[in-house]
């Protein structure tokens, strides 16, 4: 699978000029910014490519996909995100593998995963998932709480056994004060 390798390594390239290029022109500096690849819906073959180019970090947004991949991965150097909607019944296998949620958005959600975190002794990072797009205290159609809930959200996490609180996970919406803020394919 030499090709498939090639191809990755060419696309795995072009990310990373972007993202130098986005860099300078933030004037930050490049290792503080993470690549995270979304290897959703694709083979473990792929996720144990992109480790040999040098990838650390991988995300899934489907527990039942997930599972197994990162467990045909499981001796490599490899920090596993979930991102997307989570729920609570999926938590003690994503906790499994996982690194980091990045789709915390309710007590319910904290709870769980702090209960798991504790019982298996490892540590979860989190991220507060943000609707921009939510009613005051709603959440968004794809999960989110809305900016209004994310100080209490954010307290629970950071006193939640087994929790770390990493920071947030923001979407800006299509349209509304911050339009095309996420039109950013290129061809990527
Ligand atoms: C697939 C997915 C992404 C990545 O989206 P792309 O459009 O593939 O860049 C991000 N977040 C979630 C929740 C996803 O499911």
């Amino acid at each position: 699978m030499t090709d498939r390798r090639d191809e990755l390594a060419v696309n795995l390239a072009k990310v990373e000029e972007r993202i130098t290029a986005a860099c300078v022109a933030a004037g930050r500096k490049r290792e503080e910014v993470t690549l995270i690849v979304v290897t959703k819906t694709y083979p473990a073959s792929d996720v144990r490519m992109l480790a040999e180019l040098g990838v650390r970090h991988v995300a899934e947004n489907r527990d039942q996909d997930a599972a197994p991949k990162a467990a045909e991965c499981a001796d490599l150097a490899l920090s596993w995100h979930f991102v997307g909607q989570l729920q609570t019944n999926k938590v003690r296998s994503v906790v499994g593998y996982a690194d980091v949620v990045q789709s915390v958005d309710r007590a319910r959600l904290v709870t769980a995963l702090s209960k798991e975190a504790e019982r298996t002794g490892r540590q979860l990072g989190c991220l507060i998932q943000v609707a921009l797009d939510a009613e005051v205290s709603g959440r968004g159609e794809r999960g989110g709480v809305a900016p209004g809930g994310v100080g209490e959200l954010a307290d629970l996490v950071a006193g939640a056994p087994g929790l770390r609180l990493d920071g947030l996970m923001t979407v800006a919406p299509l349209t509304g004060s911050t339009p095309g803020a996420n039109r950013r394919r290129s061809g990527g």
